[in-house]
C-alpha cells in the first residue's frame, strides 16, 4: 500500500489518480478539511451581504488536461471562467496604474517601456547564448533584455506568482522553458515564436470559490483520513511505519510526502536527518491577503482588468491587488467592488509584522490613493500565512537532490516545493506520479 501524507491539492490529485488505477493507498491529512492552502470563506455576517473570499489561490489556469479532470470530478458545472476584461493587466509605474499590453508582441508598439527596452527586446534574438550555473531570474532577464524589464515586468509578476524576489529565484527551477529556449534556439523570443501554443487556456475559479476543487477530489476518494497528523516515520524491512496522533500507525510499502517542507522536516527528522535538514533550508516568506469591499460608486478607477501589480522599485506597502469583482462574478454585492490585496512576500516580509488594525489601515490608505476611492471600506478581512510559498532559490537545491536520490528507497515527493507551485503543476505532478507508482506496482504483482 502507498502512504500519502498531506491532502492539499497535490496529495488529493495523486490519491485520485491512484484510485482510478485500483492501486491501494491511504491519504492522511492533519486538518479536518482537505485542500491545504486552498481556502474559501463565504462571509455573510455583514447585514446579510455575501462575500466570497479566497485566502489562498484565487484562480486556476484551465487547459485541456485540467478541464478533463474537472469533468471527471463532476464539478465542471461549478466552474467559473474569468470575465474577458481580466485579460488586462496593470502595473504601477511613476505614480499610477498603467496597462501592460496583453501580448508580448504588442510591447514594441506600446508606451509602457522606454525606447531602449524596446530596442533590447528587438535585439534579443542576436544576443550571445550563455549557460550560467544557478543563474537567477534577474540575471537572466537583464542579460537578455534590460534592467527596466526586470524592474517593471519580471519583478511584479514574480512577486505575484511566487511572492518572491527575481534576484534570488533560479531561472532553471522557475521558468525552465525560457532557459531551454536560450539553449535550444539561442534566443528566448525565437523559442517563444517557434513554440507558440494554440492550446486554449482560461483563468478560472468556481461559482462557490476555489475550495470546490479539493472538495471535488475528496468526495471521490475512498481512503482519505482527516484529522490524522503524522508525527514520525520509521523505516521497516519492506517499507515504512507511519506514526500519527492518538498512537495510530500505518504500514506502507511506499511513502509519498505531500506536505509543506517545514511539516516534512519534523516527521522525517529521525529516519532521514540529512533530508530533514535540507528541507529546513527552504524559505517560505510570510504573506497577508486583505479583502476590502467598497461602494462601486465611491471608486473612480474603472477596475477594467485582473488587477494591479506594484514593482518593488515603486516603494509601495502592498505587493498588488486582484480586482476580484472584475475578474469573477458573484464575489460581492452588485453595487460594490472587491479587492484582494497582498502584503509581504520575500521582497517585503517586514510589512507583515504590523498589527491587524495597522495593516488594514495601510491597505485602505494605499487603495484609496491609487484607485481614487472617496469612502471607507464597507468590509475588510485579513488572513496571514506565516509560511506562504516555497522559494525556488539556491537553498532549495539540496532538498531536490536528496528527494531524487530517495526514490531508490521508495520515498517520493509530490508537493509544491518541487516541480512547480501552481495548482495545475500540483495536479499534473500527482497524475504523473500515480502513473509511475502504478507501473512499479504492476511490476511487483507480476514478480
Ligand atoms: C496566498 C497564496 C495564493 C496563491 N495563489 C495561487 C493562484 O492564484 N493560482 C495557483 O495556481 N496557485 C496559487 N498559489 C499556489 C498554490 O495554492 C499552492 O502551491 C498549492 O495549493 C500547494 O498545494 P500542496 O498540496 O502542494 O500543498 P499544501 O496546500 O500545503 O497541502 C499540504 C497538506 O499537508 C497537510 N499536512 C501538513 N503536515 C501534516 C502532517 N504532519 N500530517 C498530515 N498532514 C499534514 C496540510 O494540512 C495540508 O493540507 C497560491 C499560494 C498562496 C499561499
Amino acid at each position: 500500500m502507498i502512504g500519502i501524507i498531506g491532502a492539499g491539492i497535490s496529495g488529493l490529485s495523486l490519491a485520485y489518480h491512484l484510485q482510478k488505477q485500483d492501486i491501494p493507498y491511504i491519504l492522511l491529512e492533519a486538518s479536518e478539511q482537505p485542500g491545504g492552502y486552498i481556502r474559501t470563506i463565504r462571509d455573510n455576517s455583514t447585514n446579510s451581504r455575501t462575500y466570497i473570499l479566497e485566502q489562498g489561490p484565487n484562480s486556476i489556469m484551465v487547459d485541456q488536461e485540467i478541464q478533463q479532470i474537472i469533468e471527471e470530478l463532476g464539478i465542471d458545472e461549478d466552474l467559473l471562467p474569468s470575465n474577458d476584461i481580466s485579460q488586462n493587466r496593470y502595473i504601477f509605474k511613476e505614480g499610477k496604474y498603467r496597462r501592460l499590453p496583453a501580448k508580448p508582441s504588442k510591447l514594441l508598439f506600446n508606451r509602457f517601456f522606454s525606447f531602449s527596452s524596446k530596442l533590447a527586446i528587438f535585439k534579443e534574438r542576436r544576443r550571445p547564448k550563455k549557460d550560467i550555473e544557478n543563474e537567477t531570474l534577474s540575471q537572466f532577464f537583464e542579460r537578455r533584455f534590460s534592467k527596466e524589464i526586470v524592474d517593471y515586468a519580471l519583478n511584479p509578476f514574480v512577486a505575484g506568482i511566487y511572492a518572491g524576489d527575481p534576484a534570488q529565484l533560479l531561472i532553471h527551477k522557475t521558468f525552465a522553458q525560457l532557459y531551454e529556449y536560450e539553449q535550444t534556439y539561442g534566443s528566448v523570443i525565437k523559442g517563444l515564436v517557434k513554440n507558440k501554443s494554440i492550446e486554449r487556456r482560461h483563468t478560472s475559479s468556481f461559482k462557490q470559490g476555489m475550495q470546490t476543487l479539493p472538495k471535488g477530489f475528496a468526495q471521490k476518494l475512498d481512503h482519505l483520513r482527516l484529522g490524522v497528523s503524522v508525527e514520525n516515520i520509521q523505516k521497516t524491512g519492506d517499507g515504512y511505519t507511519i506514526q500519527a496522533n492518538d498512537e495510530q500507525t500505518f504500514q506502507v510499502t511506499q511513502l509519498v510526502i505531500a506536505t509543506s517542507a517545514p511539516a516534512a522536516k519534523q516527521f522525517l527528522n529521525d529516519s532521514f536527518p540529512e533530508f530533514s535538514q535540507a528541507l529546513g533550508k527552504i524559505y517560505y516568506p510570510p504573506m497577508i491577503a486583505v479583502h476590502s469591499a467598497y461602494k462601486r460608486a465611491a471608486v473612480k478607477h474603472p477596475l477594467d482588468g485582473f488587477g494591479g501589480l506594484n514593482p518593488k522599485v515603486e516603494g509601495l506597502y502592498t505587493a498588488g491587488s486582484i480586482w476580484s469583482s472584475s475578474t469573477f462574478n458573484g464575489r460581492c454585492p452588485e453595487d460594490e467592488v472587491l479587492f484582494t490585496t497582498f502584503v509581504g512576500g520575500t521582497q517585503s516580509p517586514q510589512h507583515t509584522t504590523n498589527s491587524k488594525q495597522i495593516t488594514l489601515g495601510k491597505v485602505h490608505q494605499e487603495l484609496s490613493e491609487h484607485y481614487q476611492i472617496s469612502a471607507s471600506p464597507l468590509y475588510q478581512n485579513l488572513c496571514k500565512w506565516e509560511q506562504a510559498i516555497p522559494q525556488y532559490d539556491i537553498n532549495i537545491l539540496d532538498a531536490h537532490r536528496i528527494a531524487d536520490e530517495l526514490e531508490q528507497e521508495q520515498l517520493f515527493v509530490c508537493a509544491n516545493w518541487k516541480d512547480g507551485i501552481s495548482l495545475p503543476d500540483c495536479i499534473k505532478k500527482g497524475k504523473k506520479l500515480a502513473t509511475k507508482l502504478a507501473e512499479k506496482y504492476s511490476q511487483k504483482v507480476l514478480e
